[in-house]
């Protein structure tokens, strides 16, 4: 019996330090590896065709909203360019205005 409790007395030392290393590592926690590039100046693209629906969609919401920058992780230029594409494709009703 007492043998039992040392047993477990153990286990429980371990988890504790278990844990707090992984407290550790958390508070730790970096965004590494996650290049901000732009999609657009990775595939060389000057002009953003406002009739590519397909590739427009990618930045906008499901309610029809335009992307931040900060979350498409675009360039000021190419955000320009995307914002100016996708209000076009709304003129002509390739997109929605909202999607409600
Ligand atoms: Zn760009």
């Amino acid at each position: 019996m007492s043998d039992d409790r040392n047993n477990r007395g153990d286990h429980g030392d371990r988890g504790d330090r278990g844990d707090r290393d992984f407290g550790g590592r958390g508070g730790n926690r970096r965004n590494r590896g996650r290049k901000r590039v732009c999609s657009f100046c990775v595939d060389k693209v000057t002009e953003i065709d406002y009739k590519d629906t397909v590739k427009l969609r990618k930045y906008i919401t499901e309610r029809g909203k335009i992307l931040p920058r900060r979350i498409s992780g675009n360039c000021a230029k190419h955000q320009r360019c995307l914002t100016e594409a996708i209000k076009r494709a709304r003129i002509i009703a390739l997109l929605p205005y909202t999607n409600e």
